[in-house]
């Protein structure tokens, strides 16, 4: 008989969905990755074309899609504000259409989904840490709205689909997460951090560098993912994911600094609109429920995000 698992991940050539297909891929599933290669590259999943258990389709989930799967991790949607600002209506059209899309196809293969949310479902936060229960402060027309309040339907759609259509659903909110395959260009702050003290060039702090963000490397939040996916029917999340270690921008700048012996100077300019001041996860229920928490330090997790920097630094020379 047939046991390997169908499992479809969008945004699957991406920083977070190449890390997911490998994983799949160690546990012996089948593995279906669709991307339409917005923000993500063939480069991240070149490695896995060869292998037979790996598929990959090039498609945009705005449009529907029907193939026969038992799983699908909906990751696809360009992640860093510099990309989802690019084309915010596609951003909100990838965000609604694509669940609707991608929920549409769960419901009529009977395929448990997984959502790929987002701590920014809580806006600029008033509760801190932030709980699952807490409701969020978002504003509804600003320059980040199409990727929060877009994240925020979708979430809606989930819930409705497990409602109205009994549907396996497992909603996970991501807090800032890192690691070897971001884009070196997407403007996110480790990536940009990293960059600049490589090439020895002003690190860009928006603002005073006094607000904060709890950053994960990526292993410890595909751990997560796999647990959650695997957990009962009755688990739907929304679950928070992430490292409750919290720094300052200033901090994270100065930790790179020091692990890259960079020349680097800090330089502080304007602190982008609705930027959250804090940022923090409580993940008390992924610990309970999935027996999870993140083992690897920023420290740990930043040397082989600086060494993956350093060598598309080299290719690019
Ligand atoms: P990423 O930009 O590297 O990956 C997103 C992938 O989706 C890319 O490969 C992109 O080409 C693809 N994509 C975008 N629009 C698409 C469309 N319409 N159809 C098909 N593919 C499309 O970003 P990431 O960091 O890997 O994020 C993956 C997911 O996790 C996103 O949904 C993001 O919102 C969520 N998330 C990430 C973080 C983080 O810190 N990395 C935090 C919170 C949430
Ligand atoms: N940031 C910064 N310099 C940069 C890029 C980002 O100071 O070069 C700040 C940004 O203003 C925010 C924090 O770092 O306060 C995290 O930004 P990122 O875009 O990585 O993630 P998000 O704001 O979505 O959490």
């Amino acid at each position: 008989m047939y046991t390997r698992k169908r499992i479809l991940v969008t945004g699957g050539s991406g920083f977070l969905g190449s890390h997911l297909c490998e994983r799949l891929l160690r546990e012996g599933d089948d593995v279906l990755c669709l991307d339409n290669f917005f923000t993500g590259t063939k480069d991240n999943i070149l490695h896995l074309l060869d292998n037979p258990h790996f598929e990959l389709i090039r498609h945009d989930v705005t449009f529907p899609l029907y193939v026969e799967v038992d799983e699908i991790y909906n990751l696809a949607c360009p992640a860093s504000p510099i990309h989802y600002q690019f084309d915010p209506v596609q951003t909100t059209k990838t965000c609604v259409h694509g669940a609707i899309n991608m929920l549409g196809l769960a419901k009529r293969v009977r395929a448990k989904i997984f959502q790929a949310s987002t701590s920014e479902v809580y806006g600029d936060p008033e509760v801190h840490p932030q709980p699952e229960s807490y409701w969020g402060s978002v504003n509804p027309i600003g320059r980040r709205s199409c990727y929060d309040e877009g994240k925020r339907c979708a979430e809606t759609l989930f819930f409705d689909y497990h409602r109205q259509h009994k549907l396996r659903i497992k909603v996970a909110r991501i807090f800032n997460t890192y690691g070897p395959r971001m884009h070196p260009n997407d403007g996110r702050v480790v990536s940009n951090f990293i960059v600049q003290a490589l090439q020895n060039e002003p690190i860009t702090i928006y603002g005073d560098g006094r607000q904060t963000r709890s950053f994960c490397y990526v292993d410890d939040l595909i751990e997560a993912f796999i647990r959650l996916m695997s957990t009962d029917d009755e688990c739907t999340g929304p679950m928070n994911l992430g490292n409750p270690g919290e720094f300052t921008i200033r901090e994270l700048a100065e930790t790179i600094i020091a692990m890259t012996g960079s020349a680097s100077k800090l330089t502080f300019t304007q602190l982008p609109s609705d930027d959250p001041m804090q940022r923090k996860p409580d993940i008390s229920l992924a610990r309970k429920v999935l027996d999870w928490e993140p083992r690897i330090s920023l420290e740990q997790g930043l040397q082989p995000t600086i060494a993956y920097f350093e060598q598309l630094l080299k290719g690019s020379q």
